[in-house]
């Protein structure tokens, strides 16, 4: 749906270019304009995001979903993807969006936001997209979901620990969780070891960014399965927040 009211994005042809060496295509930009217009008149009912100036916008939601997957982009090869804990889309949507070879799961456990991506994604006509609305410890100890996807998403839901424990369980052998994070220092990274080994899973590399507009610094872990995560994790509901690994 294009909103008449909604403000324009900008397209940032020459910023997308030069930061993550990739452009939407005008179907693409369209896309992000319309789940834009989605995103500002589902706000006034369901309270989905703080960030809705355009250009505000642009930068914290769409590039900042996209440079997580900034080694894919461009690439046609198919994949399944989960966004987990995706709130109003993001990064699963944008992602969505940019990578139509992919299929991608946006998980939730707010009924609110996935009845709100629900009438978005109807609205915007992406295809390429499932929602689950339910707790990420349910579906990774489930046959459906353990093993079977390629790539997992995780922006703002817990702790870098808590993150591993619930990307790695639904990663096949050799998949790569993406851990959206602000600051990340070399003591994090040691505080994680431990818990990525228990895991099944290895660092293989932390991306750092400056966001094009506002020069903030943001990080994105790639951790890679090696190993079958122990049938244990994810642990029950709330427990890996109330004691991480
Ligand atoms: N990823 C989005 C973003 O970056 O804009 C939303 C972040 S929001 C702060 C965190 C979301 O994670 C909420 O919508 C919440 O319902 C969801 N969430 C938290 N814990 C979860 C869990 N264990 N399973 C599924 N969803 C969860």
């Amino acid at each position: 749906m294009i909103d008449p009211e909604t403000p324009q994005l900008p397209e940032m042809s020459e910023r997308w270019q030069q930061t993550l060496n990739w452009q939407p295509s005008p179907k693409q930009h369209q896309q992000f304009q319309a789940f834009y217009d989605a995103v500002v008149i589902g706000n006034r009912q369901f309270n989905l995001t703080r960030i809705t100036e355009p250009s505000e916008f642009w930068e914290k939601h769409l590039w900042d979903s996209l440079s997580g997957i900034q080694s894919f982009l461009g690439s046609g090869a198919a994949r399944v993807a989960i966004d987990i804990g995706t709130g109003a889309g993001f990064p699963g949507v944008p992602i969505a969006i940019a990578q139509p070879t992919w299929a991608v799961t946006l998980l939730d456990a707010t009924r609110k936001k996935v009845n709100f991506l629900q009438t978005a994604l109807s609205e915007t006509g992406i295809g390429n997209t499932r929602l689950l609305c339910d707790r990420v410890e349910a579906i990774a100890q489930h046959s459906l979901h353990r093993e079977t996807y390629d790539v997992a998403t995780i922006r703002a839901v817990a702790a870098a620990s808590v993150c591993a424990e619930y990307t790695l369980p639904l990663l096949k052998i050799g998949g790569i969780a993406l851990l959206y994070r602000g600051q990340w220092t070399a003591e994090e990274e040691n505080a994680l070891k431990p818990a990525l080994e228990t895991l099944g899973g290895t660092l293989e590399r932390s991306d750092q960014f400056e966001t094009p507009l506002t020069q903030s610094v943001r990080h994105v872990l790639h951790l890679k399965k090696m190993a079958p995560t122990p049938k244990a994790f994810p642990r029950a509901i709330g427990i890996s927040t109330q004691n991480p690994l």
